[in-house]
């Protein structure tokens, strides 16, 4: 009788669940980067006097959407900018970032042909350019911009042309390499997110500053990334692409000088939280007195390289140690209890910065 009784309630509870509800085990969990689950309302509206980041999940690499504020008419006043398209997923053991992108904006709000206002490639490494052809085979594309760096890469190359072709019939502007076509020199103000959003380019390199160009390590081609730093309500977020410790240290220097203002709410992680980043002296500049709006976001996945999976335990430590539990979010969450090539698509990553300053970060599951 008794055991009939639970079984009864059992019934009556689970048939009462609301799907829609947050996964509250994740967001309580255990996980070194589990966090708040997005509520729906958050996935389906994207509502006046917000600027809204997504990290869309594209596996190992980057795929940023940005739509910045509006405040009557979304269509004039919002521009949608994309940093990094994700892999291709050709390269054996890489996810299909360019197509996961690709979905993604297409059931989140942009139709097909609509216009992505500006693509930045942060720099030339696949994880990064690899899906600008999916990207511009869907949407137009009004501007362009990378380093100008190519690293004897063929596949950058025709990445490139890929872009600038779509660019090209639009009548748009390609500005390679970013300084000085976009801006003279780093930490000057740029017009790329449009009327309401400031923003500084913080670095963009068309030489690695190692001056190695002929035979560039990953080390050279990731410090010729471009960077930014943007800023609405009050708060700024940091776009740090796959800069390593000494761009870092250029970073500190220049925040030191007072050329630049490292003080921010939300860092998008250099080099997918690789230990060759995300130093604790860096960290002490971005978030100089850290509290409950602070917050950290990965973009990553679950590739081997050379025994390491990014991000690292070590950068992961210095990341909460700072910001606390449950501010550290990352693509890559959980993937390690996923099997090979499911590990993309489902971990992205939505950061909201209200007027007022609110900012919020959720995944979007
Ligand atoms: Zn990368």
């Amino acid at each position: 009788m008794k055991r009939a009784i639970v079984l009864i309630l059992a019934l009556l509870v689970s048939g009462c669940i609301d799907t829609t509800l947050p996964d509250l085990t994740l967001e309580l969990g255990e996980g070194r980067t589990d966090g708040p689950v997005c509520g729906p309302d958050k996935l389906q509206n994207f509502p006046p006097e917000q600027l809204r980041i997504t990290l869309i999940d594209v596996g190992q690499g980057d795929g940023i959407w940005i739509q910045t504020p509006y405040y009557e008419n979304q269509q004039l006043e919002s521009r949608n900018i994309i940093i990094d398209a994700g892999p291709s997923g050709n390269v054996p053991g890489t996810s299909p970032g360019g197509a996961v992108m690709v979905d993604y904006l297409l059931t989140n709000g942009l139709p097909p042909g609509e216009r992505i206002d500006a693509l930045v490639i942060s720099h030339a490494h696949e994880d990064h350019y690899g899906g600008v052809p999916a990207l511009a085979a869907m949407f137009e594309i009004g501007r362009y911009i990378d380093p100008g760096f190519a690293a004897n890469s063929s596949g950058f190359l025709a990445a490139r042309g890929a872009a600038q072709a779509d660019v090209s019939k639009v009548g748009g502007q390609s500005q390679v390499p970013a300084i000085p076509e976009l801006v003279p020199r780093p930490f000057v103000q740029t017009d790329l997110f449009g009327q309401y959003v400031e923003s500084d380019l913080l670095w963009s390199a068309a030489v690695p500053p190692s001056g190695n160009t002929t035979d560039p390590s990953g080390t050279d081609v990731n410090n010729t990334s471009v960077a930014f730093a943007i800023r609405w309500g009050g708060k700024q977020v940091l776009l740090l692409a796959d800069l390593e410790d000494e761009v870092e240290q250029e970073l500190i220097n220049a925040n030191l000088a007072g050329e630049i203002d490292l003080t921010s709410a939300v860092m998008k992680v250099a080099h997918h939280g690789s230990s060759s980043s995300t130093s604790p002296a860096f960290l002490s500049h971005v978030y100089p007195n850290p509290g409950s709006e602070e917050w950290a976001v990965i973009s990553s996945g679950r590739r081997d390289f050379s025994g390491v999976t990014l991000p690292t335990e070590e950068t992961l430590a210095n990341l909460t140690r700072v910001l606390g539990e449950h501010h550290v979010l990352s693509t890559e969450n959980r993937d390690d209890i996923k099997s090979p090539g499911t590990e993309h698509g489902d971990d992205t990553i939505i950061v909201t910065i209200d007027a007022d300053g609110t900012v919020q970060a959720c995944y979007a599951q």
